[in-house]
């Protein structure tokens, strides 16, 4: 007996090549049947014909401490609207306001939300549409011993470190707000994500300090501080862009307000440089386009031609590795009982980057329901 059967949908596991039509069964939490055609019965038996069924979707960059900030949105309302399980809060709290966060937000949400901890003390407390204060200028705010300090107590939900670095976040600070971060993240052992915006510092002086493991956010930004060089026709990705790949620096999208160009997308695709993670950077002034969400920026990858398991991977695997997180991300028996229900919609799809870019897409993934510890959380 099982609590939950998804019946006939096109499962796709990347993290085991899996990728054809199956049965999911869940019980008591956890993923509990996997293969052609289940025996038993559920207490909820679902036909999911047509549909995918992929492990919990991981947005490794969002903004949900809602209330706490301005820049954030409401977790619960954004992870069923968009099938997402688990969200990584990328920065939103420091070590001042990291235990409001804990307890009014992440404890009561249905949703997994785990933390990149800020180490400015107030985290991302000046942002938007009229406020807008760089928090990585104010170096009185980071404290790297409160910051180690609320990571050691709180180590059940604090994955990582954040640093936001570039004109708009650190203002005339230039690399130094990184290299404290990264001293914390050295003390602590954990990774750490660094945000870049315009220069300074230039993208090749970020990435040149980034140690394996490390998370570049933005890494697909448009000009000015992007990740290749050159004049029109002619750019290249940077040297510095390769040798941090090749010593295990991870490459995110985090898409949010500024920070994705199809024009440096192609680029990088067209040069064999595919992003690790792909994510949303979903926040109060991007959720409303022209990121919108995690399967619009998934979608947006479709439309450049990567392949749908690498799209996936990218937003489970890839994204669980990257915290260090091997139990999610992926189906298996045993395993945790989180999955997302897409749906690949055909038509003619509007999908715009930062700089105002169309494509019109015939294809997109839309959310169509998700499971969360075993149990339907949205039905498809
Ligand atoms: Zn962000």
């Amino acid at each position: 007996m099982y609590d939950v059967i998804l019946r006939q949908g096109r499962v796709i596991d990347p993290k085991s090549g899996h990728d054809a039509i199956a049965d999911v069964g869940f019980a008591a939490g956890k993923v509990a049947y996997m293969g052609a055609s289940c025996p038993g019965s559920a207490a909820q038996e679902i036909d999911v014909t047509g549909l995918i069924v992929t492990p919990g979707l991981i947005d490794l960059h969002t903004h949900v401490y809602w209330g706490g900030t301005s820049l954030g949105v409401d977790a619960d309302a954004f992870s069923r609207r968009d099938a997402v399980t688990t969200m990584i809060d990328t920065g939103s709290a420091g070590a001042g306001n990291f235990p409001g966060f804990r307890k009014h937000v992440i404890e009561p949400a249905t949703a997994r939300i785990l933390v990149l901890l800020h180490v400015s003390f107030a985290g991302i407390y000046g942002f938007s549409k009229r406020v807008m204060v760089p928090e990585g200028q104010e170096l009185r705010l980071f404290s790297a011993e409160d910051c180690v300090e609320t990571i050691e107590a709180n180590r059940d939900l604090i994955v990582g470190v954040k640093v936001r670095i570039g004109r708009n976040a650190s203002g005339t600070a230039g690399l130094l707000p990184l290299e404290i971060g990264l001293q914390v993240a050295d003390r602590v052992g954990l990774p750490l994500m660094c945000h870049i915006d315009f220069p300074p510092p230039s993208y090749a002086d970020t990435v040149a300090l980034l140690r394996p493991g490390d998370i570049l956010t933005h890494a697909f930004r448009p000009f000015p501080n992007a990740p290749y060089h050159g004049a029109a026709g002619h750019e290249k990705v940077r040297d510095e862009v390769w040798a941090a790949r090749q010593r295990g620096v991870i490459f995110d999208i985090g898409h949010g307000m500024g920070s994705f160009s199809y024009h440096t997308a192609r680029i990088m695709l067209s040069q064999g440089f595919a992003p690790d993670t792909i994510s949303s950077d979903v926040h109060a002034l991007s959720q409303f386009g022209p990121a919108f969400d995690l399967t619009t920026s998934l979608s947006k990858f479709l439309a450049l031609g990567v392949k749908i398991q690498d799209v996936i991977a990218a937003a489970t695997t890839a994204p669980a590795a990257a915290i260090r997180r091997p139990d999610l991300g992926h189906l298996a028996v045993g395993g945790v009982g989180d999955a997302s229900i897409l749906r690949l919609a055909e038509g003619s799809f509007d999908l715009v980057d930062v700089e105002g870019e169309h494509i019109m897409a015939e294809h997109r993934l839309l959310a169509a329901g998700m499971v969360m510890g075993g149990k339907i959380c949205v039905s498809p």
